[in-house]
This record gives C-alpha cells, sequence and structure tokens, in this order.
C-alpha cells in the first residue's frame, strides 16, 4: 500500500486544525481516533473562550500562541462556517483588596502583546452586566476576547479537510510506532497497520504514552485535571458577557460567561485525577462552582442548572525552553531528535482551543525546519460549506425548505427546535454521525429544558432506519452505551414473572 505522507493522532481540536492546515498542501493524510466521533476528549468540553492572551505567562509557548492565534479565528470562523462572537471579557475585581491585582494581568497581557486592554469602573461594569455583584470595585477589559462553539469549531475544520483529500478513520486506536531503527515508518492501530513517512501526535490526554511509545521524552508525564461545569436554563436567566474572576497563582479561577446558545455556563474548577477517564461531577466539586460564580453573580442559582458536565484538562509537566522563564506546564510542540518522524503536540491544556490555529501553523514550519518540501494545491479550497440550521431561518426561508424536503418540516427537538431534516444532514455528513451525541453535538438538540426526553426515541428510531441497524444497536456515545436491552416483543413468558 502506499504511504500517508503524514498521520495525525487524535481528532480533538488541535489534531483537527492540524488536519484542514496541511491539507492546503499536496500531501496524503490520515487523521485517526479512537473514539466513534471526532472531538470527544477536552475539545468538546471546555469553556468555550478565545482567549485575549493576557492569562499565560511572558514567554511561554502558551502565550506566544495564544496571542498568534487569537487574530486569526475571525477569519477562520468566516472561512469554516462556524460561529464566533468578538465579546471581549472582563477580569471582575469584587471588594477594594481585589483591585491591585488586576495590574499584574494588564503589564502581563501587554508584554504577551494583546490589544486595547484597559480598566473599566465599577460604575461601567454594573452597566455592562446589571447582575454583577454590587461590591465589584472595577474591571479589567480585554474586546479581543470571544466565545465559540467549540465542537463546531472542531468538526469545521475535520470537514474541510477532507474537502480537501483528507481521510479520518474513526474507532482506529494507535496502539505502537513502525520502526526501523530511529526512523519511524508507520503505526499499528486496532484497525490495520498504515505506513507513512510523519506521525503528529496530537493525543491530548495520550500524547505522553504516545511520546514514550517512541522512546522519547520518559520523563514527560500528562495528569487529567478536572473542571467541572453547571449549563442553567436560559429562561431564567441571561448573562451577556465573559467574566473571570480574579486569578489564583494556578487557575484563572470559576467564570461565568455566556454561551453562544444563549446559556449561562458556570465553572470550571481545577482537581488533579489520579487517572485519565473519569468525567463524572462531584457534589463537592459544584459547591465549589457555585461558590465561585455566585461571588461574581450573586443571582445566580444552582436551580437554574438543566446539565452539568467535567472537561479533563492535558496538564503536562514540561518546563518552558526560553531562557529565564521559570515555568512547568507549558505546551511541548516540537520535532523530538531521539527519532525521525515524530512531531509532538503534548501538554495542549487551556488556552489550547485558542491556539490550535497557531498550533497548526507551527507544524508547518517545524515540517518546513526539517527538509520538507510542503507543495501548494492550486485547487485547496478553503471554505466549507454551511448546513441549514432551522431555527436560524426567515420564516420564508424554512418555508422554502420544507417545500425541497418535507422532513425539514418535522421538528424532532422542541426545546432547541431541531428538524429531522438536520438530523438527517448529520447522519449523512462528511463525517457521519452515528450515535445520539454525535448528532446532539451537531445539532443542539436534547440540550434544552426536556434533555432530550422528547426526541430522544424519535433520535433512536432515525438513526436505526437510516444506518439499517435494529434499536437496539442504536449508542449514545460508540459501544457499550445502548439504549434498549431488547425488543419488548421478545420478552418471554418467564421474563415477566
Ligand atoms: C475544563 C477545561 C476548560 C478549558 N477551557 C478552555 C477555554 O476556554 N479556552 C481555550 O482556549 N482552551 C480551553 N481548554 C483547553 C482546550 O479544551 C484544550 O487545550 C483543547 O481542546 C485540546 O485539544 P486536543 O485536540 O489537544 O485534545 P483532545 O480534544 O482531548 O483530543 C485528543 C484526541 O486524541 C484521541 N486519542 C487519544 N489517544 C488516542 C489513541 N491512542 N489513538 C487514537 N486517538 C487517540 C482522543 O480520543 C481525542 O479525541 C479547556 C480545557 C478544559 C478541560
Amino acid at each position: 500500500m502506499e504511504p500517508y505522507d503524514i498521520i495525525i493522532i487524535g481528532g480533538g481540536v488541535v489534531g483537527c486544525m492540524t488536519a484542514r492546515t496541511l491539507s492546503r498542501y499536496n500531501l496524503r493524510i490520515l487523521l485517526i481516533d479512537k473514539e466513534a466521533d471526532i472531538g470527544m476528549g477536552a475539545s468538546s468540553a471546555n469553556s468555550a473562550i478565545v482567549h485575549a492572551g493576557y492569562d499565560p505567562l511572558p514567554g511561554t509557548l502558551k502565550a506566544k500562541l495564544n496571542v498568534a492565534a487569537n487574530p486569526l479565528w475571525d477569519a477562520l470562523a468566516g472561512e469554516l462556517n462556524f460561529a464566533f462572537e468578538r465579546r471581549g471579557d472582563y477580569v471582575v475585581a469584587v471588594g477594594p483588596g481585589e483591585l491591585a491585582r488586576l495590574d499584574k494581568l494588564l503589564e502581563q497581557g501587554r508584554t504577551n502583546g494583546v490589544p486595547g486592554m484597559h480598566y473599566i469602573t465599577a460604575d461601567e461594569m454594573r452597566e455592562r452586566e446589571p447582575n454583577i455583584n454590587p461590591d465589584t470595585s472595577g474591571a479589567l477589559w480585554a474586546p479581543t476576547g470571544g466565545i465559540c462553539d467549540p465542537f463546531a469549531v472542531t468538526i469545521a475544520a475535520a470537514e474541510n479537510a477532507i474537502q480537501n483529500g483528507v481521510t479520518i478513520k474513526l474507532d482506529t486506536a494507535f496502539t505502537g510506532f513502525i520502526q526501523e531503527g530511529k526512523k519511524i515508518t508507520g503505526i499499528y492501530t486496532t484497525r490495520g497497520d498504515f505506513a507513512c513517512r510523519w506521525v503528529v501526535n496530537a493525543a491530548g490526554l495520550y500524547a505522553d504514552d504516545i511520546m514514550h511509545a517512541a522512546g522519547v521524552r520518559p520523563e514527560f508525564q500528562i495528569t487529567a485535571r478536572r473542571g467541572e461545569y453547571a449549563i442553567l436554563d436560559r429562561d431564567e436567566i441571561t448573562i451577556h458577557n465573559v467574566l473571570f474572576p480574579v486569578p489564583s497563582d494556578i487557575s484563572k479561577g470559576i467564570l461565568v460567561t455566556a454561551t453562544l446558545h444563549g446559556n449561562t455556563l458556570v465553572g470550571p474548577n481545577a482537581e488533579n485525577l489520579p487517572e485519565k477517564e473519569d468525567h463524572s461531577v462531584s457534589p463537592g466539586g459544584m459547591t465549589e462552582i457555585w461558590g465561585g460564580a455566585k461571588r461574581l453573580i450573586p443571582d445566580l442559582q444552582p436551580k437554574h442548572t438543566i446539565a452539568v458536565f467535567a472537561g479533563l484538562r492535558a496538564c503536562g509537566n514540561a518546563a518552558c525552553e526560553t531562557p529565564g522563564v521559570k515555568y512547568d506546564h507549558d505546551f511541548v510542540i516540537e520535532i523530538p531528535k531521539e527519532v525521525s518522524g515524530l512531531v509532538n503536540l503534548g501538554g495542549i491544556e487551556s488556552p489550547g482551543l485558542t491556539a490550535a490555529p497557531a498550533i497548526a501553523l507551527r507544524v508547518v514550519e517545524l515540517l518546513q525546519d526539517a527538509g520538507e518540501k510542503l507543495v501548494e494545491k492550486p485547487d485547496f479550497q478553503p471554505i466549507r460549506p454551511p448546513r441549514p440550521i432551522f431555527r436560524h431561518l426567515t420564516h420564508e426561508e424554512q418555508a422554502a425548505l420544507i417545500r425541497v424536503d418535507p422532513r425539514y418540516g418535522r421538528v424532532v427537538c422542541r426545546c432547541e427546535m431541531v428538524t429531522e431534516g438536520e438530523i438527517i444532514a448529520e447522519i449523512r455528513g462528511p463525517i457521519p454521525a452515528t450515535t445520539y451525541d454525535a448528532i446532539k453535538r451537531r445539532t443542539w438538540l436534547g440540550t434544552g429544558r426536556c434533555l432530550g426526553g422528547f426526541d430522544m426515541p424519535r433520535v433512536v428510531d432515525i438513526l436505526s432506519r437510516e444506518l439499517k441497524i435494529p434499536p437496539t444497536a442504536v449508542t449514545k456515545k460508540g459501544p457499550g452505551s445502548e439504549f434498549l436491552i431488547r425488543s419488548t416483543k421478545d420478552v418471554e413468558v418467564a421474563d415477566a414473572h
């Protein structure tokens, strides 16, 4: 078989953005992910903020790539057709003692090259966010902060990569390297072996294991640092801004933020876990995030919660390589010397979502520095066409769509107004949605007050029909998460007693 030029391990925002960026060049590219869908790791469970770049320590890769990436987001959103709002963000001081601590952040932001930051008074803050704690003493305003839907960004990048010739294989886990001496010539996976000249390690929480499999950076360890969140009912309270507290030494703190979907999000806390697959939320975590959230917005109420979730940060232990900067959790973005054919993207915790477009460009530079002659394709297509989102259309547009395809006239999710037409478009999309959660992430179905109570049986039915599988084989998020145990008609008399 003809080898791939590049195999990317990991279909999170970093892997997908890298695939899309490299798809501009004449390269055969394969992206693999171990899960049933792309973006099932940190890239779909985070605060969804495109950071301005004042938070990372000057001199770190986090600071450089955050500030380099932030201005790229407007053009990317236009080309890839995902929603992005540059609302700016606030670091809010509460009480007289915190105000002076904003000076360090302002200075750090200016050193990092963040444009437009300035202080606003307590009165201005109260005007911009009427629900803010009345004891606020002022805030630092960064106009270049933004919000996005991180899964929408990830899938848009992946779909555009496919348009430009990238192959994506899901349910395909990396299990080892094929090597000729120190040269990597391919990978072993759970779905066969693939030859390649380069491997890009974008495996999130498992990037350390992949480095170790290549005999690289044995001291590098990734710890899963959990962040828990609550999503609030948009009919109960509306927050208009991205509001951070004054940060501590280890964390940006618990924020309260508007989301693109109109809900308010509160969280995250920061807790190191002993293992890497615990996505549960804890009573202690909820108490902690509510304490933080109510300090910013006292009127927020836990009873307004409609969903909770946790994301896991891939917290690495790599020292910053800039001389004189003492920092132990920097990104690792390198071609290691110990082997040839490997690009490591490790320890990509926050601001990894923001930085992803700049990380991808850095991969291009690293490959060129290593002697790779990258030739641009004359037919590279930067535009990823959008699919209709029924609730965003005017009545006239909706009627026109229904005339062409009556399935857009059947509303499956009432809370979020998602139609059968949209669900089928995703099942037949460039990366087919084959599970309930894959449809939920793409359409926002099942995220309203009833949390899927109404739509779930109908989605199971549609998935079963479209995928030509029995309803009992339809899953929430892949094998082992089936909704139904058996058909009731199959219940035997003995079972009934
Ligand atoms: C609580 C929290 C809040 C955050 N908030 C923000 C924020 O507001 N703004 C911001 O900029 N950043 C934020 N981040 C950071 C951001 O989410 C991450 O930096 C980013 O999503 C990392 O993307 P990734 O592609 O490296 O990792 P992931 O999204 O985790 O993707 C890695 C992929 O690799 C796959 N994989 C792993 N092992 C294998 C294997 N053996 N074979 C095949 N595939 C494999 C996984 O299935 C996964 O899909 C936050 C993170 C968390 C957890």
